[in-house]
């Protein structure tokens, strides 16, 4: 606590102020009792004795009041000038001692008992006065009572009477006596120093700690509050204040359940029930605009009877944790340069896309693509160049493709796209893929401007399709960079597919396609048209199907080019081509008495039957070329019709309210749901050829043909079988309830001309 030194020193400093306290009164009691004694005594002791005694008395009054008046210049706290100090006063008890003892002898009016006693009252007194005075310097009182009584009692003792020897016995047991009392006091005036000074140094521990606490709590790292057992803040440290870009005296009196943020006073009233609370998460401040992230942690705060008062709460910033955090993983799976997604992210997309593909069925495609003679621009214009032409490159990739596909970057000139959702069917998706690296191809095609110069590049591309988990990511990667290859081969700025089936398939389906759009411009198209008869034979009208005079191949059935129509769209210019000359065609037979009963069937494909304007294109179609309705029929599949049901129903409905009727093609080959087809307002359905053409010999086919006419019948609708192409097909269709016949055996589609000349015939 206190070492030996200082404590001596501390007392010996207690002792001095206290000997200086009563040392003015002390002395003025002095002077005034030795001027007293001097004036009884006068007669009755030699005038030299008395002259000596006053004398000294002067002498030894003067010093001790040189010592109590003089201005003190030094510190209580400097112990060498203490003890010093304590020196001195005590040489200046020491001399008024012995001067108040020379009394003894030179004041001792030996003839005259009662001078003698008043001299030892007075002596006696002063002693008194002295231990008590002086008590807390046991050197001074000691000394000084000492120094008074010893000569009185020599003196007595030197007049031997008996009295006299009685009175130097009690002198001495009163000296005792007052010598034993002197020690209890100053006892207990070092006792009480002490303790004094103990108090004092716990007291400066005490707010020692309670600053170093302070300082710690404004001075750490972390942010903490108290709060109250109603969410009001008590206390908050500097440092939570500056995270909140707000002052501690601001935050003191906050009532927390006003905060914007309350996704925090779970975990604060989770230590109020006396848990741990814990929030880590995003913050917004209240009052001011400061926002980071943070994790806090929160526990109970308990008065002395362990009661809950409320909560303590240690916050940490971390948002520069958290952006280092997001920097890092943007490092770990982006390319620096390009912000594109890394080989790493690539291979992870990748095993989600083939997760994904394996639940959907749909395909999906990697596009491998490499620049054609990266190295030049790298090696001529430097790698600053190289550097702008990939982030261009980048950018130009990712305006190519959907928001859902990935563009990444491999590194060097490498880049990859994943395409996802391609539809169920290889050529489909190939084709799909084919559209995207033609586009690719054209768009990095483009001059680039690289600062001052303007360059140009070409990209080759390989490509693989997957679906679900037939092949490793890895394994996907290298066919497609196996195909990028190919293409480098193949003269480079062009795409390749890994499988060769798949590209012969795709480059045969981008020469269709330019050489249909060929035909179109050049009228390519013509329609033939079927007959269909009833029971009798009798001509009932006619369906319309689509022909392609190619310059090479000749006529071209439409089952090899419908669909390449259908996925471009050409169908929609085709679409309209048809149903015009269709109504044409009707227009024509109206003119006709013989003919103005048939009717023109025609097929109408999906992409055709959703456009929005759709009815108002038949409509228009009808009012154009002035014929009857009813005698077009429109030839719908079931695939088309469930793909938007509601709105199937309404386009449908509208155009029946012209008058227009509709077939249901190819029935039997579909979903067949009896739910649907009471909905769909039709006319007529057509057994599909596939059934009539076993008819014949396969059993099971007989008995579906035959619940397709049960079935039409319960429905009133009207049962026409195409590609009959045999009597006995015919006769088992009669016998099954059917009497409408499309088919070889009545006639095969022939062009306009043909057609009316079989009628005229017939
Ligand atoms: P579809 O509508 O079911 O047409 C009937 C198909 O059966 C025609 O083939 C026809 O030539 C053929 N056929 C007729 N009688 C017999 C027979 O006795 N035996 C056999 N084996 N076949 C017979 P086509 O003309 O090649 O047409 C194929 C498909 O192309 C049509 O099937 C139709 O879905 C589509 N199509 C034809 N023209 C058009 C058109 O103008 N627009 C649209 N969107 N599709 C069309
Ligand atoms: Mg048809
Ligand atoms: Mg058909």
């Amino acid at each position: 606590m206190i070492d030996k030194l200082n404590h001596t020193a501390a007392i010996q400093s207690a002792q001095l102020r206290q000997l200086l306290s009563v040392s003015r009164i002390s002395l003025l009691a002095s002077i005034s009792l030795a001027v007293f004694l001097a004036y009884i005594q006068w007669e009755m002791v030699p005038f030299t004795n008395l002259f000596i005694w006053c004398s000294l008395m002067v002498l030894a009054s003067l010093l001790r009041a040189s010592m109590v008046y003089l201005p003190q210049r030094y510190s209580m706290n400097d112990s060498a000038a203490v003890q010093a100090k304590l020196g001195n006063f005590r040489l200046g008890v020491i001399v008024a001692g012995a001067v108040w003892g020379s009394a003894g002898f030179l004041l001792y009016p030996a003839d005259h008992p009662p001078y003698v006693m008043f001299l030892i009252f007075v002596l006696g007194g002063m002693t008194v006065g002295g231990v008590a005075s002086f008590s807390t310097d046991r050197v001074s009182s000691l000394s000084f009572s000492a120094l008074i009584t010893l000569p009185l009692v020599v003196r007595l003792l030197v007049a031997g009477d008996h009295i006299s020897l009685a009175m130097a016995l009690a002198v001495l047991l009163y000296l005792g006596f007052m010598l034993i009392i002197l020690w209890r006091i100053n006892q207990n005036f070092i006792e009480n120093v002490t303790l004094r000074l103990e108090a004092a140094a716990r007291e400066d521990i005490v707010r020692e700690g309670k600053e170093r606490y302070r300082l710690l709590l404004s001075h750490l790292p972390v942010g903490i509050f108290h709060y109250d057992r109603n969410l009001v803040i008590t206390y908050s440290n500097e440092r939570f204040a500056n995270m909140l870009r707000n002052t501690a005296e601001r935050l003191v009196g906050l009532d927390m359940k006003l905060l914007k943020q309350q996704a925090i006073l779970p975990s604060l009233n989770k230590a109020l029930e006396g848990n741990m609370g814990y929030y880590e998460g995003h913050y917004l401040a209240t009052f001011s605009d400061a926002e980071g992230w943070i994790n806090m942690t929160c526990t109970p705060s308990r008065d002395a009877g362990g009661k809950i008062v409320g909560g303590i709460a240690i916050v940490q910033d971390v948002t520069e944790r958290k952006l280092a955090e997001d920097k890092i993983k943007n490092l770990a799976f982006y390319d620096p340069l390009t912000d594109l997604p890394n080989r790493r992210l690539l291979l992870d997309r990748l095993q989600q896309a083939l997760a994904s593909s394996a639940r959907s069925g749909k395909e999906g495609a990697l596009l491998f693509i490499d620049l054609d003679n990266f190295k030049a621009l790298n090696d001529t214009l430097g790698h600053d160049m190289g550097d702008l032409l990939l982030r261009q490159v980048a950018q130009r990739l990712t305006f190519c493709v959907r928001e859902d596909d990935t563009v990444a970057r491999l590194g060097g000139d490498e880049f990859v796209v994943m395409l996802e959702d391609l539809g169920e069917e290889d050529i489909e998706a190939a084709a799909q893929t084919e559209i995207i690296g033609e586009k690719i191809l054209a768009t990095l095609g483009q001059p680039y401007q690289l600062v001052t110069h303007e360059y140009r590049c070409t990209p080759s591309i390989g490509a693989t399709l997957f679906k679900g988990h037939q092949l490793e990511k890895e394994e996907l990667l290298k066919q497609a960079d196996i195909a990028m290859y190919q293409a480098k081969k193949a003269g480079r700025n062009t795409v390749r597919f890994f499988d060769q089936q798949m590209q012969d398939a795709v480059t045969a389906r981008v020469v269709l396609e330019g050489e249909l759009r060929k035909a179109l411009e050049k009228q390519q198209f013509q329609l033939h048209f079927q007959v269909q008869v009833d029971r009798a034979n009798k001509p009932l009208g006619a369906e319309a199907l689509l022909r392609w005079q190619h310059p090479t191949r000749g006529l071209v059935s439409p089952d090899l080019f419908i669909r390449v129509m259908e996925e471009t769209d050409l169908i929609l210019p085709i679409g309209q081509w048809v149903l015009d000359t269709t109504c044409a065609q009707l227009k024509a037979w109206q003119q006709n008495a013989q003919t103005r009963h048939l009717s023109l069937a025609l097929n109408v494909s999906a992409t055709q039957l959703h456009q929005a304007d759709f009815v108002a294109q038949v409509q228009a179609a009808v009012l154009r070329h002035g014929i009857n309705p009813v005698l077009l029929k429109l030839e719908l599949t079931e695939s088309m019709l469930l793909k938007n049901i509601e709105d199937t129903i309404k386009t449908m409905s509208a155009l029946k309210e012209i008058g227009v009727q509709f077939a249901l093609d190819d029935f039997g080959t579909g979903y067949s749901s009896l739910q649907y087809l009471s909905r769909l307002p039709l006319d007529q359905i057509k057994i599909d050829r596939s059934f009539v053409r076993d008819i014949a010999s396969a059993s099971s086919d007989k008995e579906i043909v035959g619940t397709i006419i049960a079935m039409a019948q319960n429905l009133y609708l009207d049962v026409i079988a195409e590609g009959v192409s045999t009597e006995e097909q015919r006769q088992f269709l009669m016998g099954t309830g059917c009497f409408h016949f499309q088919g070889y055996l009545f006639g095969a589609p022939v062009p306009i001309t043909e057609f009316e000349a079989n009628l005229k015939q017939d």
